[in-house]
């Protein structure tokens, strides 16, 4: 059993379907989990969707005929014939959309939040399942939310692994399944959601539930690769790279691949491929156990728009520990994600992101004690497995505001 895991730009259009379909036809013989996510960019619009319901905005209607015409105009690409019979199950989808949107606003925003989110998903893999059957692929489209099972914590819920490991080894009898990313549901049944971007998520989910022999996330570039070519353009493919140098990667914020889909598929060293699916002959990235090959190629990771803040005692004192947990108690209330920390004797530095009303907060509360200076439209640059000719060639002609290095890594804050 392969898991293969299709993301939005996978099926963003009808030609888009049919390059999936080619891809999975060629797999045709073998035994394949088939995980997609919504098409495009429909999750944004399944958002706004939410958001003008939520605040009974006079959009709402505008937003949901958005939602009805893009994968109508993709259906009638894909199906000329209106009489198949996708066109019964789009419309049933489309009605109980309608419905849970008649039912009116839950208390709750992430639990209305996720009863409307996941049709994105239900959508795509009902076109996706039944162009597939159209193309004599056959397949079993399940439906996730009877697979999956999580806790209640919506938009960011939790999977009970044990029920969703029985409940996927009960429905591996099918040679092929179609089945939707992110979504999964709580024990009263209520629609839940893994996290923005969860699909390769679930499809480390379904890798390590069903011990695939692979995961194979398809995407629009040739695989991970050591820099985004948007800030680097010589940027090149990693060929291959341990799980530890992968959540590494994302830790320092990388985004090819979600944080959480790496520890499954390391507890039963199920190897993952990151693979072009426009050129899906060619080899792309796999990330497994050896750390063998993760010093080959510097690896360059930017984030921009960063803050960097520089606190000092008004009274001279020195950082030392009932300071710190001070700073990191304040930090923690303004809800400000740290991306570096570095202290000396009487001053701590800290980089986040610049967001307004968190750095606006951050002052008030720290003002009273603490002189603070800060540094903004910062980049933070991490470099891991960095030689001393890199580290000259990236922070030429920049101010460094601030230098970290560790064995494998130097961060710098850059301006
Ligand atoms: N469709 C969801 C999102 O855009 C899940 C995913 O694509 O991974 O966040
Ligand atoms: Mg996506």
């Amino acid at each position: 059993m392969k898991v293969f895991k299709f993301g939005g730009a996978s099926v963003k259009d009808a030609d888009s379907v049919r390059n999936l379909a080619r891809i999975i036809e060629s797999h045709k013989s073998e035994k394949l989990i088939v995980v997609v996510s919504a098409m495009g960019k429909m999750t944004n619009a399944f958002e706004w969707l939410i958001h003008s319901f939520c605040d009974q905005s006079s959009t709402t209607k505008e937003s949901l005929d958005h939602i009805i015409d893009f994968h109508n105009a993709i259906l009638w690409d894909l199906f000329p014939d209106k009489k198949e019979k996708v066109y019964v199950a789009i419309n049933e989808l489309f009605y109980q959309l309608q419905e849970v949107l008649e039912k009116g606003r839950d208390t709750d925003y992430d639990q209305t939040y996720d009863s409307i989110i996941g049709f994105g998903e239900l959508l795509s893999t009902s076109i996706v399942s039944h162009f597939l059957s159209k193309e004599s692929v056959s397949n079993c489209w399940l439906d996730a939310r009877s697979l999956i099972k999580t806790n209640s914590d919506f938009r960011q819920a939790t999977v009970n692994w044990e029920e969703t490991e029985k409940n996927i080894q009960a429905n591996l009898t099918h040679s092929i399944i179609v089945s939707q990313g992110f979504i999964g549901s709580d024990k009263n049944g209520n629609m839940t959601s893994l996290g923005r971007e969860g699909s390769d998520f679930t499809a480390a989910i379904f890798g390590y539930c069903a011990k695939a022999e692979s995961v194979t996330i398809w995407k629009d570039v040739e695989g991970v690769l050591n820099a985004d070519p948007k800030h680097f353009p010589e940027a090149s493919k990693i060929d291959k790279m341990s799980y530890r140098e992968a959540i590494e990667l994302s830790y320092y914020g990388a985004t090819v691949i979600h944080p959480k889909t790496i520890k499954p598929l390391e507890n039963k060293l199920i190897p993952l491929y990151v693979k072009s699916f426009i050129h899906p002959e060619n080899e792309g990235t796999v990330v497994q156990k050896s750390m063998e090959f993760d010093a080959l190629l510097p690896s360059y990771i930017f984030i921009e728009n960063q803050i960097l803040l520089s606190i000092s005692p008004k009274d001279f004192s020195f950082i030392a520990e009932d300071n710190l947990s001070f700073i990191f108690a304040k930090l923690a209330e303004a809800k400000i994600k740290v991306n570096l920390i570095q202290n000396s004797a009487l001053s701590f530095s800290v980089c986040f992101e610049n967001s307004t009303n968190k750095v606006e907060h951050l002052f008030s509360l720290l003002k009273g004690t603490f002189d603070v200076r800060y540094n903004d439209e910062a980049t933070l640059l991490t470099i891991r497995h960095y030689n001393e000719e890199v580290l000259t060639k990236m922070t030429a002609n920049k101010t460094i505001l601030l230098e970290q290095k560790s064995r494998n890594s130097a961060r710098f804050v850059l301006r």
